[in-house]
């Protein structure tokens, strides 16, 4: 099955699942004349409505590229997420307004065995489907999946921390529903903020997994031409497809045809292994002035500003010498460049040199 059908098929659950509660509230609820258990009933309809949300997230987010599109329709599905966590966000702040006056003036409430009963049934469906649905979101990488799962799993504690307080109330005669429900309509709304601020990450454009970006670097390193693989940039277009662009160090003396053969075969090698689309570009190395690289590597170990060096190269006709420094993203640049420029020139002040500013964007 492929990702976009296992997500449907997990949404379509959660809505019938949803949607049978609805109908076994509702029936006990005007059956036994409970507000309560009738209003519970219209909370499980909107918690269908996360569901379905994520089905036309994923709907729409599937469309192939076109012109216009080029890159496809993946990012749609953080849109879904944040609608969803939104949503959750909405009813930890719901929970919490509805909470807060009970601590101060608690419900006089009259449970009776068939409440119980139906809130503890609920219970354990809600946290069933909750568990089941954000098991199949983290497996296949579902932002919205995880927030609908999420969702489900915060109604079971909500309605756990009722009945909690409603057997509490009925052995010791005190009313914990007000607090309870603070407590946990206050994780409610900070797990939401967590999962909008998680998603707009992914929007704004964050730091490359460490894990892949390791083992990207690691994989190239495997071709017994590549001295390094530098540089990694990783962007993503949806969970689903990763582009990017890596620097190899090879020898200089390799010709077009060398390169054009030995970067296709990385750039295969990698979408077989990660479904990653990379671009490979080169930095020629000799080794004829290796005694220079040698002190500008020695020089640079001295700051800890500084993450990485590559790339050096002499241009002998012109008594050129480029690198590539990486600096910490605290760090002062200007002021690191310029202090290294002076210890090389003062060591081999017969070059030129001309430092090229790379950043950190990947481990
Ligand atoms: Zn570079």
């Amino acid at each position: 099955m492929s990702r976009q059908e296992r997500i449907i098929k997990t949404s379509i659950i959660g809505i019938a699942v949803n949607l049978i509660l609805v109908a076994f509230k509702a029936f006990v609820g005007i059956m036994t004349n409970s507000i309560a258990i009738t209003m519970d009933a219209v909370n499980n309809l909107t918690d269908a409505l996360s569901s379905i949300i994520t089905i036309i997230g994923a709907k729409l987010a599937h469309r192939p590229p076109n012109k216009s599109h080029p890159y496809g329709y993946g990012r749609i599905e953080y849109f879904s997420s944040i609608v969803i966590a939104e949503i959750i966000l909405l009813a930890g702040i719901t929970a919490l307004m509805e909470s807060w006056p009970k601590i101060f003036t608690p419900d006089v409430t009259n449970y009776d065995t068939v409440s119980l009963a139906i809130v503890t049934v609920a219970i354990v469906v809600k946290l069933a489907l909750g568990y089941y649905v954000k098991h199949v979101g983290e497996d296949i990488n579902s932002q919205a999946l995880i927030a609908s799962g999420s969702d489900a799993l915060f109604d079971s504690v909500l309605s756990l921390s009722t009945l909690a307080a409603a057997l509490i109330s009925i052995f010791f005669h005190i009313s914990l529903e007000g607090i309870l429900g603070v407590i946990i309509a206050i994780v409610i709304i900070k797990a939401s903020i967590d999962m909008i601020r998680e998603t707009i990450d992914s929007v704004i454009g964050s730091r490359a997994d460490s894990e892949l970006s390791t083992k990207i670097k690691a994989s190239i390193n495997e071709f017994p031409e590549v001295y390094g693989a530098y540089d990694l940039d990783l962007h993503n277009y949806g969970p689903e497809e990763i582009q990017g662009s890596v620097h190899i160090e090879i020898d200089d003396s390799l010709t077009a045809l060398d390169i054009q053969n030995l970067t296709r075969r990385i750039s295969m090698k990698i979408y077989a292994e990660f479904s990653v689309k990379l671009t490979v570009g080169i930095y020629a190395i000799n080794n004829r002035f290796s005694d220079i690289r040698n002190d500008v590597y020695e020089i640079a170990s001295g700051y800890e500003e500084i993450i990485e060096i590559h790339a050096f190269i002499v241009y002998e006709a012109e008594k050129l010498i480029t690198f590539d420094l990486i600096v910490d993203f605290d760090a002062d640049r200007e002021e690191v460049k310029s202090k290294m420029l002076k210890e090389i020139t003062r060591k081999h002040p017969e070059f030129k040199y001309c430092i090229i500013d790379d950043y950190d964007v990947s481990d």
